[in-house]
């Protein structure tokens, strides 16, 4: 048995992680949820004061707008969407027919208007555009949201919903690199408050097939996304518990973001794998959260 199973059947022992028989899919106990609710208080004290708007999306977006956002050219392999039946009582008793002889059932299932939220920050682009242009300081958001990732794996740090706490940032080239570069620096700040060691590195995010290949190399080579590194499941593969993501102007341009002059408004975003972050706690203090180190406790439940 590898390292990886035993976090996780170790996990499902203690009851933090709750099995569902799919692989990525998991209930957590109210352990394991007091932890990311004490951490979320942890960024709420280092980002607090910079005056972020709070929004708060369900796990489900707009179907067109996220169609939009082209995630379907980027990243196919990973979207979920919700289909439903919508049929008339003949085509129901053809569906349970069908469920009956154990054939497929879902092929007549029927797209929805919504998809699967895949990062906290897409619900946000239309949302303040729509608004028009950004007041003379910008915009900062605060969001958190279930994320859906069909990315089904044993590694109990690759789930398929999980949650993501966001910070997003809009204005000018300078304010959001800057911006970027405060989390980056708070970020290992956090860490070290409660007793995790960390890297950052640059990083790209996942994108599909042979055309993917020529925008990973543009995402490294403009160190447009770094991310901060813990170990969890591998020393040697250090887990992403945090992104942070420097999105030029392509996001402003997308949704027709501007600021206050009308030019096109830079954006970045700063994103903590709240699961991810719980599972390098308990990886790291143990499981029993009595037995954690006092200064830890402290900085997390005060
Ligand atoms: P990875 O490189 O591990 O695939 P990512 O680069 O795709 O992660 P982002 O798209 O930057 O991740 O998402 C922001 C944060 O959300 C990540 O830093 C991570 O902490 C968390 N995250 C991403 N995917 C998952 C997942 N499948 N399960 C749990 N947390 C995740
Ligand atoms: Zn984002
Ligand atoms: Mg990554």
């Amino acid at each position: 048995m590898d390292m990886q199973t035993s976090f996780l059947d170790r996990l499902f022992e203690s009851g933090l992680l709750i099995d569902t028989g799919v692989d990525g899919l998991y209930g957590r106990s109210g352990q394991f949820e007091d932890v990311i609710a004490a951490f979320e208080r942890l960024i709420d004290r280092f980002g607090g004061a910079d005056g972020a708007e709070a929004m708060r999306f369900p796990p489900g977006m707009n179907r067109a707008l996220f169609e939009k956002s082209g995630y379907m050219k980027s990243f196919p392999q990973l979207a979920g969407t919700v289909h439903s039946f919508c049929g008339s009582e003949l085509d129901h008793m053809s569906l349970l027919q069908c469920m009956e002889v154990g054939d497929d059932w879902t092929k007549d299932q029927k797209a929805t208007d919504i998809v699967l939220t895949p990062a906290a920050c897409y619900p946000l682009y239309p949302t303040v555009a729509k608004r028009g242009n950004l007041p003379a300081n910008g915009g900062l958001f605060d969001l958190q949201s279930y994320c859906f990732r069909h990315e089904p794996s044993k590694d109990p740090a690759r789930q398929q919903l999980f949650r993501m706490r966001e910070y997003v940032c809009m204005g000018t080239e300078q304010h959001v690199t800057d911006f970027r570069q405060s989390w980056m620096d708070r970020g290992v700040e956090m860490m070290k408050q409660v007793g995790l060691d960390v890297t950052i590195d640059v990083a790209n995010d996942p994108f599909f097939g042979r055309a993917g290949k020529m925008m990973v190399n543009n995402q490294r080579d403009q160190n447009l996304k770094f991310e901060l590194l813990i170990p969890i499941t591998s020393s040697a593969n250090p887990t992403a518990c945090m992104s942070f993501n420097y999105h030029q102007d392509s996001f402003g341009v997308k949704w027709g973001l501007n600021l206050e002059d009308g030019s096109v408004a830079h954006t970045a975003c700063v994103g903590f794998g709240l699961e991810r972050i719980a599972l390098a706690l308990f990886h790291h203090h143990g499981l029993d959260v009595k037995e954690w180190p006092a200064s830890v406790r402290r900085v997390l439940w005060g």
